[in-house]
Formats: C-alpha cells, sequence, structure tokens
C-alpha cells in the first residue's frame, strides 16, 4: 500500500502552481451553459488542516500558500508585483480562504473540494481515491457538503475508473490527473490515460500535474503528452515552476542532502484560451514569491 499523504504537503508550491491552473481552467469551463463533468483521478482526502500534526512535521504549506499570504517588503517592492497579484493567482487565494474564518489560514482544501466549490449544480463531480484511509476521510468530508448524487466517491483506480464515465452526457468534461508517482509505473500510466481518454472524448480538456525531478520518466511526461496533442491536432498548455535547484548536496558533517521537490508541472490537452495568459500574468510571481534559491523559474509553452 502506498504510504504517500498528501496531508504532508498539502499547500505547498506544487499545489499552488496546481490549483491555481485548476481554478482558471474551471473558471472558463463553467462560463458555458452546458453541464460539465469533473474527474479526479486522484483525489487524496479532499480537506487538509495546515495546523494539524502531518502539515506541521513537513511544513510544506510555509514554503507555498503560506508564502503567498505574508509578502515581504523586500518582495513586494518588485515591479512583477507592481499591478498587485496577477488575478489568477489571487483568485487562487480567495477560494482559499473562502474554507477560513477571517484572517485564519488553518484549512487547505484539496483538488475535490476546490472543484466542487466551482461547480453548478447541474455539473457532476467523480472523486477516486485508492488509499482505504483517504478515500474513508474523504467520503466524510464529502458527506458535510451535502451534494447528493453531484458528488460520487469512488474507492478504485482512477486511471481505469474515469473510463466508463467517458464520453459524459452533456459532452463536457475536465479530467485532473494528479497522481503522487509513488509507483513509477504512474509515469507511464499517466500518458497511457491520457492516449485512451482522447479516443473516448476528443474534445475533453486533460489536466496532469507532473513532478520535475532529475529522473528521465518525469521528463517523459510532457514530453509524450506533447506528441499526443499535436497527432491528434489538439491543442496543449505545459506550464512549470521551479523554487530551487534539484542538486543533491553534501553538509559540512558529509551527510547527503536531498532537495525534496524543486518544480514540477502542469500539462493541460484542450486547455480553454484563455489559460496562457492567465499564467503569464501568475508564473513570474509565484517564481518570485515562492523562490527557494537563485534557480528559481518558470516556462510557459503552448501550441496547437
Ligand atoms: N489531487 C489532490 C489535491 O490536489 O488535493 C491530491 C492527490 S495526491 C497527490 C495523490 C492521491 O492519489 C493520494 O491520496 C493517493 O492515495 C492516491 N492514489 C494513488 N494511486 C492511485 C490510483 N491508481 N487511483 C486513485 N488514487 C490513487
Amino acid at each position: 500500500m502506498f504510504s504517500y499523504r498528501h496531508a504532508f504537503h498539502a499547500g505547498n508550491h506544487a499545489d499552488v502552481l496546481k490549483h491555481t491552473t485548476l481554478i482558471a481552467v474551471l473558471r472558463h469551463l463553467t462560463e458555458k451553459p452546458a453541464a460539465l463533468t469533473v474527474l479526479d483521478t486522484h483525489a487524496g482526502a479532499g480537506l487538509y488542516r495546515l495546523d494539524g500534526d502531518y502539515a506541521e512535521t513537513s511544513g510544506e504549506a510555509a514554503d507555498g500558500f503560506l508564502r503567498l499570504t505574508q509578502i515581504p517588503a523586500k518582495e513586494a517592492a518588485s515591479p512583477l508585483l507592481a499591478g498587485g497579484l496577477a488575478p489568477a493567482l489571487q483568485d487562487y487565494l480567495d477560494l482559499v480562504a473562502e474554507f477560513n474564518a477571517k484572517g485564519s489560514r488553518r484549512v487547505y482544501p484539496g483538488s475535490p473540494f476546490i472543484i466542487h466549490r466551482l461547480l453548478r449544480e447541474r455539473d457532476k463531480l467523480k472523486l477516486f481515491e485508492l488509499h482505504p484511509t483517504d478515500a474513508k476521510t474523504l467520503s466524510a468530508n464529502i458527506a458535510q457538503l451535502d451534494a447528493g448524487r453531484q458528488i460520487a466517491v469512488l474507492m478504485e483506480d482512477g486511471f481505469e475508473g474515469i473510463k466508463k464515465f467517458l464520453p459524459p452526457p452533456a459532452r463536457r468534461a475536465l479530467v485532473l490527473s494528479d497522481p503522487s508517482y509513488e509507483i513509477k509505473s504512474d509515469y507511464a500510466r499517466v500518458p497511457a490515460m491520457a492516449a485512451d481518454s482522447l479516443k473516448r472524448f476528443a474534445t475533453g480538456t486533460y489536466a496532469v500535474w507532473y513532478p520535475l525531478i532529475p529522473r528521465p520518466e518525469a521528463h517523459d511526461i510532457p514530453r509524450k503528452l506533447k506528441t499526443l496533442a499535436v497527432k491528434a491536432g489538439k491543442s496543449w498548455l505545459n506550464a512549470t515552476l521551479t523554487v530551487k535547484s534539484s542538486k543533491v548536496t553534501t553538509d559540512a558533517a558529509g551527510d547527503t542532502k536531498r532537495p525534496g521537490l524543486p518544480a514540477s508541472g502542469m500539462f493541460i490537452i484542450n486547455p480553454p484560451h484563455t489559460l496562457k495568459a492567465a499564467l503569464q500574468a501568475a508564473l513570474p510571481q509565484m517564481a518570485l514569491l515562492l523562490a527557494q534559491d537563485r534557480h528559481a523559474g518558470f516556462t510557459l509553452d503552448a501550441g496547437g
């Protein structure tokens, strides 16, 4: 069984990139009146406490989401922030704030709650979570929403499980795929799932989060997804955010220090036409505010 628990990582820099992008995508997709189906292949527990044991152990939100809520004077004076926060980044902060009492930052919503907050009554949300503990917590968290048949929690493999929902009834869908990549096969399963999904439903929007770490499989993901999109004649967008160097170092005592997650990316097939401009404004600010060393930066590529 997996040992990855998203509670350790909730609100980290990868969540900032992933959730800012997710919100920007959903804002656009919910503008059209027709019902939308959202499939979250790797849902996690749904809601996280930033003052809980898990989050406090790793403190990753302190170097992620929380940095955006307390901007130091030096960064605030940067020309990149002269016009205030980019609308997509502000939208992300405002949405997280809705889960907290005024001024408090105790709760961090995972993708299921972020998605639900943006859906209309006619839209549907299917959540896949394979880990029994997280699936149970997710079900309990979702039950509090009283959303009835609008939301389904499935303790199933998300890569396989989405097949039965594609194509969706109103022929509008967003698939978010956010594996923990704990199992090496995830790296191959992500592009395989995207290829299969595009065959089932070519006009869906497919959003994939991937880690950028020094192993070839990780770099294969955006390469394979781009090839897939180009061959299928679909538009695509790839955004990456780096917060620090990926170099393994040795300290004075001779102990090896691994950097943790230095960077990650979001690859979207059939992105909304508004997404590139939204991220173009938000990414430089994310890189500035979340930088842990001089290697911080971002990339934004799109095609099709
Ligand atoms: N998407 C969530 C968010 O943004 O809040 C975080 C998800 S976390 C990175 C990945 C989750 O996928 C973990 O909770 C893990 O237990 C679950 N998981 C791993 N393999 C899975 C699979 N094949 N199908 C469904 N869930 C899986």
